[in-house]
């Protein structure tokens, strides 16, 4: 038992048990700053231990996210793991308050400050291996919401492959990606976005290709890319791109496409330059008719589109524990899987005899999952593609297009990940039921 720091008494036997599981340790702001922790030596007394309390037994169940906010007379700890949320327990008012501050304090942000939303982070260590914690904190009606988000720095997942992309997929994107044109990552908030749009930048041949990142890396290394440091201030968007391709860059990656302010530039400057950006959009077809509004001229988008990218986040099963199958030719069929698919893996089933309980996974606590990687959809601007874009098609229209030209699809890509024994069928139907 190692989870039960929410206010429970605990054995003798129970106490000895914790005591094997090191609290997280917080290594400081990833920005660099020092953090003066006997500034602060009130707020750290109240709320510092209960800060790693809360954060180390996330951790511990290999959580992916905390959330930490004021609810009714006290506050809420939602953990997830794999992105299925689940509770983490309760607090007291001036519990949620104190370790609210104090993780604000050690991810160097301001921790009075209250009426803004923040971002920020801190590096940890937790059993050996290393971490990052990137917190952000929002300000709700009752008071402040903070996230912080956990992510293992040697379970990497920043190539295109790393996050689960087949080989032709990303052979593809590879020719497309040195052409000149605009390339975007969509997706909901949350989706994984950005982390396509870095991948997408990772998959250019440095080597070959002159690439610079205009956005903030957030923490990654991006090898071979510069950065843009030595901009003027007041510089506009447009004239950091003809100072860029004055440098002979043949690939930008510049800031999210959420204005016209940004969307106009990247697409006066698609003819010459391959231009990599991300914008939130519920999916690839109504992100053509999101750019055609903020761009505000059809022809120019469907001249300058490449290609949009977007993901879906899915549980991978549980290596140790899943369980193969044998399906029915026609079951195949209907699911347009080819019939040489002989096996496919689900969770293990329960026993048929309830009396035969099997020994719990040690691997995923019997959950059945364990980790997460994406599907992928590229829409591509073909011939037909950009026929459409040039006559304002809406997304239905597109969508059809896409089919037609059997381009790849979310669906598709999803379906390919069961064939493999990567996931489920029941966890296929779980991340495509309509929200
Ligand atoms: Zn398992």
């Amino acid at each position: 038992m190692i989870f039960g720091f929410f206010g429970k008494k605990k054995g003798k036997a129970e106490e000895d048990e914790e005591r094997e599981i090191e609290p997280v340790s917080f290594q400081g702001p990833i920005n660099g700053q020092e953090v003066n922790l006997k500034a602060h030596a009130k707020l750290v007394e109240a709320g510092l231990v209960r800060a790693k309390d809360v954060v180390t037994d996330a951790m511990a169940l290999r959580a992916d996210s905390v959330k930490i906010e004021p609810k009714g007379p006290g506050g809420l700890v939602t953990i997830s793991i794999d992105g299925i949320p689940q509770s983490g327990g309760k607090l007291s008012k001036p519990e949620t308050l104190a370790i609210t501050q104090v993780l604000k304090l050690v991810a160097g942000l301001d921790s009075k400050e209250r009426t803004k939303p923040q971002q920020g982070g801190l590096k940890a260590e937790f059993e050996g291996k290393k971490y990052v914690l990137r917190v952000s904190s929002t300000p709700v009606p009752e008071g402040e919401r903070l996230l912080v988000r956990i992510q293992d720095v040697a379970q990497k997942l920043e190539t295109l492959t790393e996050m689960g992309m087949g080989e032709p997929m990303r052979q593809r994107l590879r020719e497309i990606l040195v052409q000149p044109g605009v390339i975007l990552a969509v997706g909901p908030p949350g989706s994984g976005t950005t982390t396509t749009m870095f991948g997408l930048l990772k998959n250019v041949d440095s080597y070959q290709y002159t690439v610079f990142c205009m956005a903030d890396p957030g923490g990654r290394t991006l090898f071979g890319v510069s950065t843009y440091d030595d901009k003027p201030e007041g510089e506009t968007l447009e004239d950091s791109l003809v100072r860029l391709s004055r440098k002979e860059a043949n690939v930008i990656l510049v800031d999210p496409v959420k204005s016209s302010a940004v969307a106009k530039p990247i697409f006066g400057k698609a003819a010459d330059l391959t231009l990599i950006s991300e914008m939130p959009a519920k999916d690839t077809t109504s992100a053509v008719t999101q750019l055609v509004q903020v761009v505000g001229d059809a022809g120019v988008v469907a001249n300058g589109l490449k290609a949009l990218v977007t993901q879906k986040l899915f549980r991978r099963l549980c290596p140790d524990c899943k369980a193969p199958y044998r399906p029915k030719p026609d079951f195949l069929k209907k699911l347009g899987l080819d019939e040489s698919v002989k096996t496919l893996y689900r969770v293990p089933p329960p026993p048929d005899d309830p009396k035969e309980q099997p020994e719990p996974c040690g691997k995923c606590g019997d959950v059945g999952y364990f980790g997460r990687v994406a599907m992928f959809e590229v829409l591509e601007v073909t011939p037909g593609i950009k026929e459409l874009i040039q006559k304002g098609a809406d997304p239905a229209a597109i969508r059809e297009e896409l089919k037609k030209e059997k381009q790849s699809t979310l669906q598709k890509d999803g379906l390919r990940l069961v064939a493999e024994g990567v996931t489920s069928l029941e966890e296929l139907q779980r991340v495509f039921k309509p929200a």
